[in-house]
């Protein structure tokens, strides 16, 4: 174990981005440096057309890293056009990001569906990673892993402060229990992760943008080691 007496997620979100050949590339390039810490948690999220190959890679190469779905179907199995239930994402997500706000803003995902989501999840098997925009997001009961996601953070390259994300981490957990695990998510780079990984109230960081390239997500890691 590091220096560290807490778990620290460090999760790549790739969003819409990367075919097989990239995720693959991807997966053989951070497998092997991600360094072996058990309260390290590296997880990678692709999209659903790569999620087997990318499963696939990391039990082969054997690597310290996890596999998570970007969302999943507030129903089960059945005539649900489009969707991928929980059922058939057992084997390939450990995890699954939800409520993630471009899901809440450009498909009009509500809390309600995200409440039905979360009991889905917990149903399989899959960690529900639930973001939430502010203190003031409803936390789905039964979900004990969430990230902290200002929306004028994400991808703008001016993140939230460690300190105002420590904040906002604590009021989460005075609201919802101090067994929660909260991350920070929002112009996350190797440079800036160090200073969220130190706050008292967070556990890592959900990761869009810099995780898309392997040497800044191996950096990410790497700050584990160093601590
Ligand atoms: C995200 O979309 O979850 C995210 C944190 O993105 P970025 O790191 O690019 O701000």
């Amino acid at each position: 174990m590091a220096g560290l007496d807490k778990n620290i997620w460090v999760i790549a979100n790739w969003k819409s981005n990367k075919t097989i050949a990239e995720a693959l590339d991807w997966v053989s390039k951070v497998g092997p440096e991600i360094p072996k810490l058990t309260n390290l948690k590296a997880v990678v999220c692709p999209v659903f057309s790569a999620l087997s190959e990318v499963k696939k890679a990391i039990t082969v190469g054997n690597f310290p890293l996890m596999a998570g779905s970007q969302d999943l179907s507030p129903f089960g199995v059945g005539a649900y056009t489009g969707e991928e239930p929980v059922e058939l994402l057992s084997g390939l997500a450990s995890m699954a990001i939800l409520g993630h706000s471009e899901r809440r803003q450009n498909f009009g995902e509500t809390d309600e569906m995200i409440i039905k989501k979360v009991d889905q999840a917990l149903k399989g098997n899959i960690i529900p990673l639930v973001c939430v925009q502010s203190e003031k997001t409803l936390v789905p009961q039964g979900c004990k892993l969430i990230a902290y996601e200002p929306i004028w953070a994400i991808g703008t390259g001016n993140p939230d402060t460690p300190e105002n994300a420590n904040k906002t981490a604590k009021v989460l957990k005075e609201k919802y229990g101090q067994d929660l695990e909260i991350l920070y998510g929002g112009s996350v780079t190797g440079e800036n992760a160090k200073a969220f990984i130190f706050q008292s109230n967070i556990n890592g960081m959900l990761i869009g943008r810099a995780s898309l390239d392997a040497e800044e997500f191996i950096k990410i890691c790497k700050v584990m080691e160093r601590i």
